[in-house]
């Protein structure tokens, strides 16, 4: 049995915090506003895989009102989601993923992404697509005031 699984996270970029994408620090001058580390990327992935498991959403497993998860490295929820998937005998398929931010550009941080990524969710890095695009100066994002992360995958029944 295969299903298939889609998430979406946005965050407010503000001055002074740290941009954290993928699970890879990127210099900038903004950074993600977020209970978390922000990283909008890791937490469009985890409802992706939430969904195509039928295990519901981030915010139910991570409530952002639980300070435990304040700050918190979203590599670390990251993992526990693949343990949740595992502990049901899902195995992740592929995993294929956009970033949508107008600035910085994301190229030089892709290969250290993928690595990154590909190693919390216990896969091949060519099972793991990361891309990136500007919205073309177009409203929030094109205004940089935020970043948004869309992620679509499928996961097999291995058990
Ligand atoms: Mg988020």
């Amino acid at each position: 049995m295969a299903n298939i699984g889609f998430g979406y996270d946005s965050h407010r970029l503000e001055e002074g915090r740290p941009l954290i994408l993928g699970g890879v620090r990127i210099p900038f001058e903004k950074g993600c506003v977020a209970h978390s580390d922000g990283d909008a990327l890791i937490h469009a992935i985890c409802d992706a895989l939430l969904g195509a498991a039928g295990l519901t959403d981030i915010g139910s497993h991570f409530p952002d009102t639980d300070n435990q998860y304040k700050n918190i490295d979203s590599k670390i929820l990251l993992a526990r989601v693949v343990e949740l998937l595992r502990q049901e005998g899902w195995q992740i398929h592929n995993m294929d993923t956009t970033i949508i931010i107008e600035k910085p550009k994301m190229a030089p941080f892709h290969d250290e992404m993928v690595r990154t990524l590909s190693k919390v969710m216990q896969i091949e890095p060519s099972q793991l697509a990361i891309k990136a695009k500007t919205n073309e100066k177009l409203g929030f994002i094109g205004q940089g005031e935020g970043v948004a992360c869309v992620a679509a995958c499928t996961i097999e029944k291995i058990k």
